[in-house]
């Protein structure tokens, strides 16, 4: 980048010093040794920093060579005023630009350096005088400079503004996407019910509310009867259409908030619903059994039918903690089956130490 910056501003810097050097009347080996200065030497200091291995601190370097020279060339001409001027803001501007306030302390040391290598070997004269012209000059020179740099600052600020709008719709994109992938997460893909992960979860979250408010919650567990035979008869992606068509039953059943539907595994599904008596829930699974047992499942031109069996245990009647409410669901699922299918079963004292269940249960 300060390629352009350097060589560019060398050259115009060239213009203007060839008219002091006009004015000085100054022999070739003076001009030679400008050419060389404002119109080689940034190439030079461009190749070095390139093939540094680390570009950046020898570019550092260059501006304060840059410096060392530009000091030594205001010596040699008797500290021209304009001319000094110009070149000394130059040089300090530069390093400001690169290495901060700390820069300007070393630029200003490398300036000086240049003019005190100068005052070792001839001595230092004085000759503050620029023709009108070369002032005039100078003060467009410094002018185009400082503009230049005031208009690199803006683009700069420009394209951070642009850079950060975009970072923060990113960061506003990436949000959303975790969002929907932790809410992914919490779903069944069939069904689009919540699945075991969000309810184990949710039921510690539930059941301390409830205890806490002194309020009832209820598990209704539900499995589908003969489930196999379905997948067996009507093939699995008829299978796939029955749960479907249970979890949309289940969804229209539990609608009211804080009560939730998921899928609990293969063809089995839990109902939680905190604040709703063991009663309530027995009624509502009943209801759910009723309609099931009337559905017809339309799979590929064939209508299927099954039924449920549903176990339902209730806090606090039945446990305290969740999963001990969970096992004496599943222990009332069970009995349901034992006893036939397509029935509710609601959890007992029998059921969860065994007693009410037949022997081929155990
Ligand atoms: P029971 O009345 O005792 O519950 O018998 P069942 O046949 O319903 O129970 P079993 O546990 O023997 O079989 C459950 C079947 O559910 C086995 C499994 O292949 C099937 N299954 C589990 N998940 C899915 C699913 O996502 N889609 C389909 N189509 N079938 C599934
Ligand atoms: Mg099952
Ligand atoms: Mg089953």
């Amino acid at each position: 980048m300060n390629r352009r910056y350097r060589s560019l501003f060398f050259a115009l810097g060239f213009v203007v010093l060839a008219t002091h050097l006009a004015y000085l009347q100054a022999g070739p080996v003076m001009w030679t040794l400008l050419v060389l200065q404002l119109l080689a030497y940034p190439q030079l200091a461009y190749w070095r920093a390139a093939r540094a291995e680390d570009s950046l601190r020898a570019e550092m370097q260059n501006l304060l060579i840059d410096g060392v020279l530009l000091g030594a060339w205001i010596a040699v001409w008797g500290m021209p005023l304009w001319i000094s001027f110009v070149l000394f803001v130059g040089v300090c501007v530069n390093v400001v630009i690169f290495m901060g306030m700390p820069g300007l302390w070393k630029g200003m040391a490398a300036v000086g350096a240049g003019v005190a290598a100068v005052a070792l070997v001839q001595g230092l004269s004085f000759r503050p005088h620029t023709e009108l012209h070369t002032s005039l000059l100078c003060i467009a020179l410094l002018t185009s400079y400082l503009l230049f740099f005031a208009n690199d600052a803006y683009r700069r600020g420009v394209s951070l503004r642009e850079s950060r709008r975009q970072l923060g719709e990113q960061l506003a994109e990436i949000t959303k996407l975790q969002a929907q992938l932790q809410e992914q997460a919490q779903r069944d893909p069939l069904t689009g019910l919540h699945n075991r992960r969000f309810l184990d979860e949710a039921l510690e979250r539930e059941l301390a509310a409830c205890t806490a408010a002194g309020l009832p919650l209820t598990l209704v567990l539900i499995d589908i009867d003969h489930f196999k035979r379905i997948n067996d008869t009507y093939g699995h992606p008829a299978g796939d259409e029955m749960i479907r068509q249970l979890a949309g039953l289940l969804r229209e059943r539990v609608r009211d908030d804080g009560l939730i539907a998921c899928r609990y595994g293969g063809e089995e599904f839990l109902l939680m619903l905190p604040g709703t008596t063991v009663a309530e829930a027995e009624a509502l699974a009943e209801d759910i059994r009723a309609t099931f047992e009337s559905l017809r499942v339309v799979a590929d031109g064939q209508a299927m039918r099954t039924t449920l069996s549903i176990g339902v245990a209730g806090f606090p009647e039945h446990g305290a903690r969740a999963q001990r409410l969970v096992l004496r669901a599943d222990h009332a699922l069970y009995a349901a089956k034992l006893r036939g299918r397509n029935r509710v079963v609601v959890s007992s004292d029998e059921l969860a130490s065994g007693r009410a269940l037949p022997a081929a249960a155990h």
